[in-house]
Parts: structure tokens; sequence; C-alpha cells
């Protein structure tokens, strides 16, 4: 097990419905000790591409997108998100359905801060059906910039995401990928990787 997998081994609550809860250590207190070193995990794994700057949805992912960052050197712009439907113009859109939340949201980022001169890491808390991501990537292709690379804290393997993006063709990096868990035992299993 990776330092990562430890950790959800330890802290992690596994809930009804499919839902990991991390909030001691990643989501809503977090470890920065923690997210140094996955920042360094991702620097590693996307050493060779020529990243500039980081793209992550709100709000969970943006701790983790700061800390990631500072191994790159790079800004971190973060998508936001807004109920509202008129604000064309100045942002590129693009509409995300919340796994946790069940609701629809539409995530937007000023043009000023993306542009096809951008080569992209994007980077997330957790992947499960793949839509926040999705989005993301939409918002970088309006914007005609290079997704470079994913990076995911925590993808739920059983769930459709992953597939759906790495059949897509991008280089998507999971640190831990939860094959299975069981609500009734808190018994998580990892995909060797
Ligand atoms: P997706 O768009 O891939 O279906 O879901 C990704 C988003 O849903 C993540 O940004 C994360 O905030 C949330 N999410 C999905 N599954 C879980 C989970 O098991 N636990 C927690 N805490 N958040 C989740």
């Amino acid at each position: 097990m990776n330092f990562l997998e430890e950790r959800i081994v330890k802290d992690g609550i596994v809930k009804e419905g499919n839902v990991l809860k991390v909030d001691s250590f990643l989501n809503h207190q977090m470890d920065i000790e923690l997210f140094d070193q996955m920042g360094a995990e991702f620097k590693k794994r996307f050493a060779d591409r020529p990243i500039n700057k980081i793209l992550t949805i709100e709000a969970s992912g943006i701790g983790i997108a700061c800390v990631v960052a500072q191994h790159f050197g790079v800004p971190v712009v973060f998508a936001k998100k807004t109920k509202s439907i008129n604000i064309e113009g100045e942002m590129y859109t693009a509409e995300v359905e919340s796994f946790t939340h069940k609701c629809k949201n539409q995530v937007i980022v000023a043009k000023k801060f993306l542009s096809e001169e951008d080569h992209v890491l994007i980077i997330d808390d957790f992947l499960a059906n793949g839509c926040a991501l999705q989005g993301l990537i939409q918002i970088v292709k309006s914007a005609g910039g290079t997704v470079e690379g994913i990076g995911i804290a925590i993808e739920k393997g059983f769930q459709s995401g992953g597939t759906v993006i790495r059949n897509l063709g991008y280089h998507l990096e999971s640190l831990a990928i939860v094959d299975g868990m069981d609500a009734s035992t808190g018994e998580i299993t990892f995909r060797e990787q």
C-alpha cells in the first residue's frame, strides 16, 4: 500500500451509497503534509509534461491543487460553481452533475485565466462517474488549451469515470484506486498499480 492508501485505511469511513468519507484529512480538515507527498508524487508522474497551469473545481479540489501547484511552480485556477445561467461572454462554461449532492451546477472559468497557450494539469480529490472531469476538460478545450494530464487523489474504480477518461486518451494518474468497499465491514480493496 502507498502512503495515501494507508491513510484511507486508517482514517477513511465507508458510507452507504458508495461514498467514502475522508473529511478528517482530505476534504474538510486537510493534512497538508499528506498533500505535500501527493504533490511530490504527481510531479514525478507528470515530470515529462510542459505544465504551466493547474485547473481544479471548487471546493474540495482547491486545497490539493494549491499544494500540487507548489511542486510545479505554476498558478492554480479553480472552476467556480454557479447556479446562474446568464454568464456567457467573458467566461468558459460547462455543466457538471455532482455525485455527492445529486444536483447540476454550471461551472465557469474567466477567459482571462485560460488560453490556447496553457498546458494544463487537472487535479481533483475524487473521481467517481467523471462528470467533474468532463466539465473541466470541456473548459480547457473551449479555451484552446492542452490537457497534459489529470491527477486524482482517490479514484473509485468500480464507477465508470476512470475507464471513460482513459478511453478518451487522457493521461490519468490516480494515487489510490478503490476497487471495492463494504459499508457494513468498513473494508476497502485497492487496485494493484
Ligand atoms: P464525479 O464527477 O467523478 O462523478 O464525482 C467527482 C466529485 O464528486 C468529486 O469532486 C468529489 O467532490 C465528489 N465525490 C465523488 N465520490 C465521492 C466520495 O465517495 N466521497 C467524497 N467525499 N466525495 C466524492
